[in-house]
């Protein structure tokens, strides 16, 4: 039995062609996740994909597109073929009338500027970091702030799958529209996205106003606050009174630019928020009861800037502190309450938390698997250093964001599962249905997908 065994194992761990290299050990950028995929394949083609899924079919492996492996939870995680889109990468095809563009799916979000910067564009909006694929950072439903607009997946107005069948499928407003809300937000669960088409915006600048104020004055106008910018969130350091508010406002793209100097961005981005707070979670983790005096600290030093840059440079900044992260949405008004229940909470474990409260908002979408699907939302994202155990307070944190009527992010810590799940997305069995139409056989899941939507 053994040796059959381990012969199996040797014989699906061969690379069958030089498409392919033996598997090798993975991890996630927040290090919470690992993985051992038999196979590892590196496609620059449609017709390596579509050779890639004959393959697994043919060895009875599974398979899992990964992007850049920024999601915290287990999502992209294989023992199966472990596929790596890098090679299609790049700009396909732009429609100037329309502002859109078709990207390979392996495209980076920060290969984007340059890409879009010849035809005047810019995505909408984006996220904290640009490191992520496009195709993973809209398979989990990743997004920015602001209280008028919506994840990056929304965006996409056509996309190109190879399924599990081998075939290439092409779902856009002419064909298969009905799968548009599925496909755009798939959780790697559909198929291996190949290519995006994504409604871009005219290139504009961002007027930045980053400015610390008091705990209770920012929620007691939260959604005012929230609708007053284009885009507004904030930060909150447990064991403190002060948030750091960042408004950032939107101006054409001809509008004079007012960059952070390169010394001040060095100073502000790599000293203090990557530099400084290193050193502060690595104290706060060694001597945790010196964690609140370190958190006031932070708020006088950190943020009080204004700035006006291209999007993407406001947008998006480095972030080289490893952490591992939980992030919930619940309905827009419910956010005051919620982070005072979270802060009341962390009073009375009598915990040290040394990374900040995040709080976002975005406006609804129609995806099926959003977490912002028919209504606005606010984000409440919990953050803790990486050598620190998250979990009782990720767990906790969890329980009050459920009775929010909270859905997790995909990409990041929960312990929810398809059963909980299921009652809060009104089209979740219409997802499952579009799964169980494209993967009847399960090619693209793995044990994350198998808890989340079901076997
Ligand atoms: C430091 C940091 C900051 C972050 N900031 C934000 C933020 O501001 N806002 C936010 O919403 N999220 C944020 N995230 C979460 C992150 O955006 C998501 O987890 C995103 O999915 C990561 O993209 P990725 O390319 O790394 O995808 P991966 O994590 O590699 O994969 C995610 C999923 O996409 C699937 N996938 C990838 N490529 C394909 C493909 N070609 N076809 C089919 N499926 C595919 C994978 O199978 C998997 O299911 C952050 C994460 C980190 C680590």
């Amino acid at each position: 039995m053994t040796t059959t065994a381990s012969k199996a194992a040797r014989t699906a761990r061969t690379a069958p062609s030089p498409l392919f290299s033996p598997g090798r050990a993975w991890t996630n950028w927040g290090r919470v996740e690992h993985a051992h995929p038999a196979l590892i394949a590196r496609p620059t083609t449609i017709d390596q994909v579509v050779a890639v899924v004959r393959t697994a079919r043919e060895r009875g492996l599974t398979v899992k597109a990964v992007g850049a492996g920024h999601s915290f939870t287990a999502i992209a995680a294989t023992d199966g073929i472990l596929v790596d889109l890098a090679g299609l990468d790049g700009l396909l095809a732009v429609d100037e009338r329309l502002r859109r563009v078709t990207l390979g799916a392996g495209t980076n979000l920060h290969q984007l500027p340059a890409l879009l910067a010849p035809f005047g564009l810019a995505l909408e909006n984006m996220g904290d970091i640009d490191r992520q694929t496009v195709a993973g950072a809209t398979s989990t439903g990743t997004h920015g702030t602001g209280a008028n607009f919506r994840g990056l997946a929304a965006q996409i107005t056509g996309a190109v799958l190879v399924t599990a069948d081998g075939s290439v499928l092409h779902v856009d407003g002419a064909r298969n529209a009905e799968l548009l809300p599925a496909v755009r937000l798939g959780l790697g669960a559909l198929g291996i996205v190949v290519e995006l088409t994504i409604q871009c915006v005219p290139a504009f600048l961002l007027h930045a106003v980053e400015h610390p104020e008091g705990f209770d004055e920012v929620l007691d106008d939260f959604s005012v606050r929230a609708r007053e910018s284009d885009h507004f969130e904030f930060y909150w350091w447990p064991h403190t009174d002060r948030v750091m508010t960042k408004r950032n406002a939107r101006l054409p793209g001809e509008a004079p630019r007012h960059p952070v100097s390169p010394f001040g961005n060095f100073v502000e981005e790599r000293v203090m928020s990557n530099g400084a707070l290193a050193l502060m979670c690595r104290v706060g983790h060694l001597a945790p009861a010196l964690t609140p005096r370190i958190n006031r600290l932070a708020t006088r030093v950190y943020g009080d800037r204004e700035y006006t840059d291209h999007s993407h440079e406001v947008f998006t900044a480095p972030r080289n502190v490893r952490f591992r992260e939980m992030e919930y949405a619940i309905p827009l008004r419910a956010v005051p309450e919620a982070v005072r229940a979270v802060r009341t909470l962390i009073e009375a474990k009598n915990w040290r938390i040394s990374f900040p409260v995040e709080v976002r908002v975005a406006a609804s979408d129609d995806n099926w698997l959003s977490t912002a699907q028919g209504r606005a939302s606010g984000y409440i994202a919990v953050h803790r250093y990486v050598s620190d155990d998250h979990l009782p307070y990720f767990r906790e944190v969890e329980a009050i964001m459920r009775s929010f009527e909270g859905r997790p992010h995909w990409g990041k810590i929960h312990f929810q599962d398809a059963a909980s799940l299921a009652p809060r997305y009104e089209h979740f069995s219409d997802f499952v249905a579009a799964r169980d139409r494209l993967d009847p056989e399960r090619l693209f899941a793995n044990p994350y997908l198998e808890r989340v939507l079901g076997a």
